[in-house]
């Protein structure tokens, strides 16, 4: 298990198999979804896996709008 903490913004462990989910585009229904916390969508690059969802990002940097 990494730490949460350590770098790797790009790369999360798929909560199914534990192995690497690299982000995707979220789709329209997850962009309304996404005000309700920062989330963002992620699919595992295991093979035979085939998870994909949302996982709650950490707010590392606040950009102004
Ligand atoms: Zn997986």
């Amino acid at each position: 298990m990494r730490d949460l903490a350590a770098g790797g913004y790009h790369d999360r462990a798929c909560p199914c198999c534990d192995g690497a989910a690299y982000r995707v585009p979220r789709r329209f229904i997850d962009v309304l979804l996404g005000v309700f916390g920062h989330t963002h969508r992620y699919r595992c690059a295991t093979m035979g896996c085939n998870w994909e969802g949302n996982l709650r990002v950490y707010p590392v940097v606040s950009l102004p709008r």
